[in-house]
């Protein structure tokens, strides 16, 4: 893996605050030193991801519309990468995950940094709770770890 596309709200922090927790920029800096390029790729407003990012420099596709393909590839152009080379970190099935398979891209699906949630999102978790139900009935939800 060569690059990273990674979601912002509850992902690389808290959906209600602008501050990156030191193990998050820990990690993005790990990932850094690593020669591992890192691109934001988020469906809140511009206005929101830019105070996130501003002290980081990382780059970022704002209003990304997941699970839609355009805006991972706003991202991967950005990083210079194709998608068999990135990898896609989220804390959503229906919007990470669904929109990095949709491209043909691996997911790392992640616990929420907190357990609560905008209100759009808030709709989605309905969804996402029965469909995972579904698929741990299935035998479909993979492992943890
Ligand atoms: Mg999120």
């Amino acid at each position: 893996m060569r690059g990273v596309l990674v979601d912002l709200d509850n992902t690389l922090l808290p959906w209600n605050s602008s501050e990156i927790p030191p193990a998050h920029r820990a990690w993005l800096e790990a990932a850094r030193a690593r020669g591992i390029s890192v691109c934001v790729i988020s469906n809140n407003h511009t206005t929101r991801v830019e105070s996130a990012l501003r002290e980081l420099g990382i780059p970022y596709v704002s209003s990304a519309r997941k699970p839609l393909r355009v805006g991972f590839v706003r991202a991967l152009r950005q990083l210079g990468l194709p998608p068999e080379a990135c990898i896609v970190v989220g804390d959503q099935l229906l919007t990470d995950v669904w929109g990095a398979h949709r491209m043909g891209m691996r997911a790392v699906l992640v616990r929420p940094v907190v357990s609560t949630d905008g209100p759009h999102t808030r709709v989605n978790r309905f969804f996402e709770r029965r469909l995972r139900r579904l698929l741990e009935r299935l035998g479909l939800w993979p492992e943890e770890g």
